[in-house]
């Protein structure tokens, strides 16, 4: 039996264990920095085509039906004036039990931890020190010393085990921008709503068939280094008043006391791709690579990255990082460019901008390069 380590319980480790869990040959472990995982977040994710596709392959399909949605457009609108600008009609690219869906991000690791024996999951654990040959040795904060076949390293974006691995410090950088995340309830809307303003843009999305809604907007802002790494200045009342009343101030669509659950925390962006040269390490998901969160895939390419060394592990091939290296190039570039055309500011290229949009979501060459080299290919 091949014996691999998962470092970090996230949506791509689970992602990655589930697979190994349909073959009999592979004994695995997850290890996991937390005590417990947050089951009852109630904040959405999107997930695209391609990872419902790899989701269905454990099961995915037969979640309950009313835990999920699928959106079938999105909505571009001017948050200033809520006058729609035009849309994508995202359910192009589904086919049948392939559609573009929206849940709740712990209704999602829920379904991943289901198969998942108690007993494969490490709490409370980090890998101190990798040693490598032929097999990975791992140290561990409780100074238990391990040996494995493989590792896959899933432990996110400020992954700890990537740095020690590669001997350099691979934090991301701050994005010049904040999250700030909510919930709604009760509102009138069965697609992605898209709102775009001057540096700053919000989303509003049912995450399942019982009218609760997530509610998503990225704040262009320059933080002092003082505040980005201090966790109590994003959950300090009055910066998340002030947050909510800039974009209050900014949008015609009221939003005052409907939004519930408010929470706010910096985003942060991967400098750059960083592989590995050792055959049995695999870095997945955030810790390979993340994303600015305007094209809505980190999710999606984390559950894609987990799939892809899955199969290299099995198929024994070779080809993991040069493959991924040039999906997540094509997904970075469409995010950075999402970014910057939802927050244009000047009144000019806005009217230039809202114009090309919506000649190109007309056009059928346009989405399928664009979002289907993304969600098909
Ligand atoms: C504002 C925002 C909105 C987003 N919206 C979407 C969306 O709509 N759709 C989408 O596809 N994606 C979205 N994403 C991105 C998505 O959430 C991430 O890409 C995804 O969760 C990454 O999964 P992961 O498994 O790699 O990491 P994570 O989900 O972060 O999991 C990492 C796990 O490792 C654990 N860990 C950390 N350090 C250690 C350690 N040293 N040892 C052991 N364990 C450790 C953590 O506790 C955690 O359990 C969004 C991201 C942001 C910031």
């Amino acid at each position: 039996m091949k014996k691999i380590a998962i470092i970090g319980c996230g949506i791509s480790g689970l992602y990655f264990a589930n697979k190994l869990l349909s073959k009999r040959i592979y004994d695995f472990t997850i290890y996991e920095k937390k005590s417990e995982i947050d089951l009852n977040d109630g904040y959405g994710i999107q997930l695209s085509v391609n990872s419902i596709k790899l989701l269905n392959e454990i099961g995915f399909n037969n979640i309950t039906a009313n835990e999920i949605f699928f959106p079938k457009r999105v909505n571009f609108f001017d948050a200033k004036t809520c006058k729609k600008i035009c849309e994508i009609d995202i359910s192009k690219f589904n086919s049948e039990n392939k559609r573009y869906t929206t849940l709740k991000r712990s209704i999602l690791i829920k379904f991943l931890l289901n198969n998942i024996p108690a007993g494969k999951i490490k709490s409370n654990l980090e890998v101190t020190r990798v040693e490598h040959s032929d097999k990975v040795k791992l140290h561990f904060s409780n100074n238990a010393i391990e040996e494995f076949d493989y590792l896959v390293v899933s432990d996110g974006i400020f992954s700890k085990t990537k740095s020690i691995i590669l001997e350099k410090d691979v934090s991301p950088q701050f994005f010049n921008s904040v999250a700030l995340r909510g919930n709604i309830k009760n509102i009138d809307n069965n697609d992605i709503s898209l709102y775009l303003g001057p540096n700053f843009h919000f989303v509003i999305y049912p995450v399942n068939q019982n009218k609760e809604f997530n509610f998503i907007s990225i704040i262009r802002k320059k933080l002092k280094n003082n505040e980005i790494f201090n966790q109590k200045f994003f959950e300090n009342r009055e910066f998340l008043k002030s947050l909510r009343n800039e974009i209050y101030q900014k949008t015609s669509l009221d939003l005052a006391d409907k939004l519930e659950n408010i929470k706010s925390f910096p985003v942060y962006v991967s400098k750059k791709f960083a592989d590995c040269n050792y055959k049995n390490i695999y870095f997945i998901g955030d810790a390979l690579f993340s994303f600015p969160p305007s094209f809505a895939q980190g999710a999606s390419q984390s559950i894609e990255a987990a799939n892809e060394a899955f199969e290299e592990i099995n198929n024994n091939t070779y080809s993991y990082y040069k493959k991924r290296r040039l999906k997540i190039k094509k997904v970075n570039l469409r995010s950075k460019l999402n970014h910057f055309l939802f927050h244009l500011s000047n009144p000019i290229s806005i009217l230039f901008r809202n114009f090309i949009l919506k000649k190109l979501t007309n056009s059928k060459f346009f989405l399928n390069n664009y979002l289907g080299k993304i969600y098909r290919d």
